[in-house]
């Protein structure tokens, strides 16, 4: 027997529309490439988002096909989220941060055919459009008296010309929930490309899911700044999420360094910011010498790559603010674990609190996970067992896009994470399958090794690699760029470790380097980093 309830497709546009009815004139802050600040609304949003969906109508573009972006985080970019995903089109959000020749194999593997982007990422397109055949329409972000005369771009058209002349009046389409919403693409660092096609059902419980108190606790009380971009899985879905709660959205555009980063969180009233460690490295390192303070912020989260607790302890000690440790990726929408506390947890002191806090987190309802040993089998729960992490659930990819085999394994996911999860549920990723440092049959985590020397108070940055070992296999040895005007000898750093971690676990070697390469997601780039330092040791 049925029960005897309505039934709704679950829609991105049901949450523009939502937002639209129940929170117009909640504001959308926007620092632009223009350099200004813009205010508008949900209700501005809306009202655009349909003069979008009426422009790609007159456009002769099919229903499904990809319409791609190269933007930073802003009002326009969040406009073309709901009109794009609204009318069953796909938005192909890029990273601009990856090679020009990366950037035209993924437009070309998706087949974009319209492509907007911020004029500051002229340069890129120029680069590419004669080798993405597939794209019939370039739109700038932009007025149309900022358009240049000479980009030599054929048809390029201003984005406030293209849409800004539209109708606001359309009735969005309601099809099926499963349909393909959004595209993103894994940032690759092994081998090409991968694409993760979300849908919008899939979309719509990860927003539900995010927005929970125990995981991203948002609210119509929120101002939010996703500094996270809008091109890194979706900017973690905060877009959809706060369209859901009717919070204040305030976007950082281009200027992501301390200075401005903090400006906008004291202007805007910012109660509650995402992003990555790279970033609040640079915030933080930007407040200490002013001794500034935030007046306004609560909670942050924190994921893409492990939080070091020492930034988890300066967020909280110094300035009363909440970090939340959060793990996920481009497949999983990208949250899969959060890091809260239970009731049980209340009554303990700080200090194991923050024990607690210092792990990725337990995954929340909607997503399941597991840990396999080599053989195959479950690892107990216990906090100490450790394995390959399997993720599954309803917003968990299962194939990647044009790909013919599927992604999954027995029907989950392998996340090429390795960790553990303890009694409660609190799962620690103890490092990516290919960053383990396999010394003597025994396992170190590199992330552990880097924790710690990011915890010595003269460094800015560490990453742990291996180096081949003909007795050990492998062993760690620890890249470290100093704070600036600070001294620390390799001696002092080695003998920092000692009572912090096994013996057999310190790094036989420390390089000092001026900085560290990053990819196109604010992460370490171990490949780039292991290439940089064997070139060195050649010459
Ligand atoms: P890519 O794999 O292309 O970098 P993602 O941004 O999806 O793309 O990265 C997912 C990976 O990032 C995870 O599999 C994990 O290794 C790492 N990661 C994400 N969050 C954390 C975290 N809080 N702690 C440790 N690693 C993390």
């Amino acid at each position: 027997m049925f029960g005897l309830m309505q039934q709704h497709e679950l829609l991105i546009s049901g949450l523009i529309e939502f937002a639209q009815s129940n929170h117009a004139d909640t504001e959308i802050i926007s620092r632009r490439v223009e350099g200004d600040i813009h205010r508008s609304n949900w209700a501005q949003v809306a009202k655009r988002a349909k003069q979008i969906a009426n422009a790609l109508k007159h456009m002769d573009l099919a229903v499904g096909s990809r319409v791609a972006t190269i933007a930073w985080n802003g009002y326009r970019h969040l406009e073309l989220y709901f009109g794009v995903s609204g009318t069953a089109r796909i938005l192909h959000t890029i990273n601009p941060r990856l090679h020009p020749d990366q950037l035209a194999w993924i437009v070309n593997h998706a087949e974009d055919e319209v492509l907007c982007f911020d004029m500051s990422f002229l340069p890129i397109v120029q680069a590419i459009h004669a080798k993405t055949p597939t794209v019939r329409h370039w739109i700038a972000l932009c007025d149309a008296d900022r358009l240049p005369s000479d980009s030599g771009i054929p048809g390029l058209q201003s984005y406030e010309a293209w849409m800004g002349s539209q109708s606001s009046e359309f009735e969005w389409p309601i099809f099926d929930e499963h349909t393909a919403s959004s595209l993103c693409y894994t940032s690759g660092t092994t081998g090409h490309p991968k694409g993760t096609l979300y849908s919008h059902r899939s979309t719509l419980l990860h927003a539900f899911g995010s927005a929970l108190p125990d995981v991203m606790n948002m609210s119509a009380t929120d101002s939010v700044l996703p500094v996270v971009p809008m091109f890194h899985v979706n900017a973690w879905g905060l877009p959809y999420s706060s369209a859901m709660v009717g919070a204040k959205l305030v976007f950082p555009g281009p200027a992501l360094d301390g200075k401005s980063v903090y400006e906008l969180i004291e202007q805007e009233q910012v109660t509650f910011a995402a992003g990555v460690p790279t970033v609040w490295q640079m915030l933080l390192s930007h407040m200490k010498p002013l001794n500034a303070r935030f007046s306004s912020l609560k909670r942050t989260v924190i994921g893409g790559s492990a939080c070091p607790p020492a930034m988890i302890h300066t967020f909280k000690e110094e300035y009363g603010v909440e970090v939340l440790h959060a793990w996920g990726m481009t497949e999983l929408s990208p949250l899969g674990t959060l890091c809260s506390l239970k009731n049980k947890h209340m009554a303990l002191p700080e200090g194991e609190r923050m024990k607690i806090r210092l792990k990725q987190g337990r995954s929340f309802f909607g997503v399941d996970l597991k840990i396999l040993n080599d053989q195959g089998q479950r690892q107990v729960h216990d906090g100490k067992s450790y394995g390959d992490l399997y993720a599954k659930g309803s917003w968990v990819i299962k194939k990647y896009f044009k790909e013919i085999d599927t992604a999954l394994i027995d029907g989950w996911f392998p996340t090429g994470d390795v960790a553990t999860i303890d009694e409660d549920g609190y799962m620690q990723v103890v490092d990516r399958t290919k960053d383990v440092i396999k010394s003597g049959g025994e396992w170190i985590s590199s992330i552990d090794i880097e924790n710690i020397a990011v915890s010595h108070p003269h460094v800015a940055m560490a990453a742990c690699i291996a180096i081949a070992d003909p007795k050990w296999d492998e062993r760690p040895i620890v890249v470290v760029v100093k704070k600036p005007g600070l001294a620390l000898s390799k001696e002092e750093l080695l003998a920092f470790y000692v009572g912090k971690t096994a013996k057999w676990q310190i790094p036989d070697d420390v390089i000092f380097v001026e900085s560290i390469p990053i990819g196109a997601t604010g992460k370490i780039l171990k490949t780039k980093l292991r290439e940089d330092l064997f070139k060195h040791k050649q010459s």
